[in-house]
């Protein structure tokens, strides 16, 4: 079986972005540029990808020769964005690609049955995307949360921390849903035909600085899960949009096809991404008090608070697909209601229990994204309300120990438990009228996302589907 190059365990320490605040010109320091065209040589590399995400997440790519990479790495290199979806159409559609220095990384390769590699040196760079003008592009997902990050920083904070937990499915090819064991959760090696795979998988992300913590059979058949160290957010995005393409490519080096969809077997647990998330101020985590019964900080308790105000306003970027919403019900350990516990697997937020000794983890992990979200607007989602919940002071309820499922829906009524929303349909229009998601998306991205999602919904919503037909046509 073709393995990934494996290049040691050892935990890099978070990457941090040399790029300059976007207020200015997007653009990197001489030395890491010169660092970035030393490795090229050293490394042997013969393209260089330059990578972006579209509006929904999606990578984009271009490659770029050794020969052109410095006038690329001083200048950005232009491209059409015309054909980029949530981009500008025909009429200004000149854009140009910034290469993130901090980002360059060799993408690991199969290894033929003599354990050589296959095909060329390829290296990656992720990019901020400008206007010929220079000026940042607001098209542009990773300005979207850099733009939030600045706000953070505006506020005092000066690190966004997240780690999101990532499950996939892997079935047999990309046309249907034939799963390659039966394994459930912590399933152990003789149950579990991927483990194979996953170790493969996980060298293959240390081999491009993505430092990997945990890792296990999910409760669904062929699904699993690779959790990454906590990152600042914006090399944590940068990370996620890499870490779905390995998993994706060690999975076709293997022969299978592995998928983010977040509910793509009916009666299963779908696939999450739970967003572990703290602040940070001079190396301390701000969210931890010592005298507190929860050991939350008023900043914490604020950035909660934040999350459940605004929890429906921002569930069309945390959740963004038709599917997504299948996957947010009752009885498959995916969050349904509004709320926080320390238990509770079924509230919203989840405060993981405190260990003594344990401050600088003290953090908060919403449970309703998704891993097929675009990463950069669900990070600026998440701090944008967690930063509106501290900066207006807004008050945390209490928690909601109690199992959510259980109570009826007159019960839930009376404690004024809310819902998240239940269709995209539902989540388009709360985030379309959200001044507070307006602010997160900025005045180009904002109407388009909206458009595009209710587009999809529309096309969804005329379908007449399978259950439909078997529930209706011999009874009516
Ligand atoms: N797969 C579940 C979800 O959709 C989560 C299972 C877990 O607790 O990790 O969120
Ligand atoms: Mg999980």
């Amino acid at each position: 079986m073709a393995r990934p190059r494996s290049t040691a365990a050892k935990r890099p320490a978070a990457r941090r972005s040399t790029m300059v605040r976007s207020k200015d010109r997007a653009t990197s320091t001489p030395a890491a540029r010169r660092a970035v065209l030393k490795r090229i040589k050293d490394e042997g590399v013969e393209h260089v990808l330059f990578w972006f995400t579209d509006l929904e997440g999606h990578l984009k790519s271009f490659a770029i020769t050794p020969s052109e990479m410095e006038e690329a790495l001083n200048d950005g290199m232009g491209f059409d964005g015309s054909s980029i979806t949530g981009f500008n159409a025909i009429e200004e559609s000149d854009m140009v690609a910034i290469p993130d220095p901090a980002s360059y990384q060799l993408m690991p390769r199969p290894l033929d049955e003599h354990g050589q590699p296959v095909g060329a040196n390829v290296a990656r760079m992720i990019c901020d995307v400008v206007t010929p003008d220079g000026a940042p592009y607001e098209g542009d997902p990773r300005f979207v949360l850099r733009r939030a990050l600045e706000r953070m920083q505006d506020l005092g904070f000066d690190a966004f921390n997240v780690g999101p937990e990532l499950e996939y499915f892997v079935f047999e090819d990309d046309k249907g849903t034939e799963t390659i064991d039966e394994g459930g959760y912590f399933a152990m090696t003789a149950q579990d035909a991927a483990t194979e795979m996953r170790n493969d998988t996980i060298a293959a992300l240390e081999s491009v600085g993505i430092p990997i913590e945990y890792h296990h059979h999910e409760v669904g058949p062929s699904q699993h899960e690779i959790d990454m160290r906590y990152a600042d957010a914006l090399a944590m995005a940068d990370y996620t949009v890499t870490y779905r393409l390995i998993v994706k490519e060690v999975a076709a080096w293997h022969g299978y096809y592995a998928t983010f969809m977040p509910k793509p077997l009916f009666g299963e647990n779908g696939s999450g991404m739970h967003t572990h998330m703290s602040l940070f101020k001079g190396g301390r985590n701000q969210f931890f008090d010592r005298r507190d019964q929860y050991h939350l900080s008023p900043v914490a308790k604020g950035f909660i608070a934040g999350l459940l105000v605004h929890a429906r306003e921002i569930s069309g970027v945390l959740a963004q697909w038709v599917n997504s919403y299948k996957r947010l019900v009752p009885g498959y350990e995916a969050p349904v209601y509004v709320g926080w516990s320390q238990r509770n697997r079924s509230a919203l937020v989840r405060i993981p229990l405190y260990k003594p000794g344990s401050e600088q983890a003290t953090r908060a992990e919403i449970r309703c994204p998704d891993p097929a979200c675009n990463p950069y607007l669900a990070f600026a989602a998440l701090l944008h309300a967690g930063l509106d919940g501290i900066e207006k002071g807004y008050e945390l309820p209490g928690p909601m120990e109690s199992n959510l499922y259980r109570l009826t829906s007159d019960e839930r009524r009376e404690q004024g438990i809310v819902s998240l929303p239940e269709s995209l349909g539902d989540a388009i229009d709360e985030l379309a009228g959200s001044e507070l998601m307006q602010r997160v998306l900025g005045e180009h991205i904002f109407p388009r996302y909206i458009e595009l999602k209710r587009r999809e919904w529309d096309e969804y919503r005329v379908q007449v589907t399978e259950w439909e037909k078997d529930k209706y046509l011999a009874a009516l």
